[in-house]
């Protein structure tokens, strides 16, 4: 297939680029770099299928002919990441509503498969848990910044599923739920790169809020995997489907697990919500996902464990990023 990735550069994206270009797939990256890195795609830069355009999706005619010189779109250009959306709501906003109605505009044209990449977010307070595709939405209210990342990521699925509705166009929405693996950064405010840095820096590993609030984890290999087996897949078009992984921990638990892996010293430091974030902020104290609708369609079954995933990303910043610490020793197996 021809795929056109927008966001290519971005840390999902530059995964999924990897693993279509392996299947001997055709791949167009158009990312702007605003979160995204060109080291992200450095080592594709030289594959024969592998092409890219540093520039946004709403520079429209760019968008438009690449949109036709492909037959699927992963649109996975956003803005995310908890900080960034506090400290920017405008752009946050703008960016992901704006964007997605520009894809799904130029995408209708010739009915080119789209892919809407939405969050665990839009399940927001629901205490509901496993979350269901099907369940209620419960978010915070308009004054409290969060909210507006679950909001904007609601309106590109509604609008996608409209454009399904009303117009035929092929859309599948993918709920991702915590998606980790190496090349994240924390530079936004995810919270596993961000261990992972303080404790092979041994600085202290920050824990927000009492550390009780848990997340599930999953392997961005893992998504990327679901993502292409999905493409594949006719009975996906039109819904909506959980990517994610059963397995909770606490956030507390995964500092210990990050410290212990990563055989630092970093004390654990806990820091209030307000201070972290902004006064009032909201967290949802627990993220789990149901994914028994995207295991009977494709037969998904995540494959990396934490301890693996985490294992992952302390290798890579040792080698990338972090340079020869202070307090962390080798790995403990
Ligand atoms: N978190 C933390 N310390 C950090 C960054 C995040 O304790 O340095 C917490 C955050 O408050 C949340 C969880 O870790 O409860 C996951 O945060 P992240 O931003 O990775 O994703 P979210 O699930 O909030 O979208």
């Amino acid at each position: 297939m021809k795929a056109l990735i927008t966001g290519g550069a971005g840390f999902i994206g530059s995964h999924l680029a990897e693993r279509l270009l392996e299947l001997g797939h055709e791949v167009a990256v158009l990312d702007d770099l605003s979160t995204g890195s060109i080291d992200n795609i450095a080592h594709l830069k030289a594959a024969r299928h592998f092409s890219y355009v540093v520039d946004s999706v709403t520079s429209e005619p760019l968008l438009a002919e690449m949109i036709d010189r492909s037959e699927v779109v992963f649109h996975l250009a956003a803005a995310v990441g908890v900080k960034l959306i506090v400290e920017r709501p405008v752009h946050t906003i703008e960016t992901n509503v704006h964007g997605t109605e520009v894809v799904l505009k130029h995408a209708n044209k010739k009915k080119k498969l789209v892919f809407i990449a939405s969050t665990s977010e839009v399940y927001g307070k629901s205490a509901d848990v496993p979350f269901r595709e099907a369940a209620d939405c419960v978010l915070g209210p308009s004054a409290k910044h969060r909210w507006a990342y679950a909001c904007s990521k609601l309106i590109d699925e509604f609008l996608a599923l409209a454009y399904w509705k009303e117009k035929k166009l092929p859309v599948i929405i993918v709920r991702l739920f915590n998606t980790v693996g190496p090349r994240q950064t924390g530079q936004y405010g995810m919270v596993l790169p961000t261990f992972v840095r303080q404790a092979l820096a041994g600085d202290s590993i920050t824990v927000f809020g009492d550390g009780t609030q848990s997340r599930s984890f999953t392997y961005v290999g893992d998504v990327v995997d679901a993502l292409v087996a999905l493409a594949a897949e006719p009975r996906a078009i039109g819904e909506v489907f959980n990517i994610g992984n059963r397995g909770e921990i606490s956030i507390r638990d995964l500092a210990e697990r990050v410290k212990t892996l990563a055989g630092s010293d970093s004390p654990i430091q806990l820091i209030p919500y307000d201070e972290a974030y902004e006064e009032g902020f909201e967290d949802m104290p627990r993220r789990v996902p149901d994914i028994s609708k995207l295991r009977a369609l494709i037969g998904y079954e995540p494959k990396v464990g934490l301890d693996e995933i985490i294992r992952r990303v302390i290798d890579r910043m040792r080698e990338h990023e972090v340079p020869q610490n202070r307090t962390s020793r080798a790995a403990v197996p």
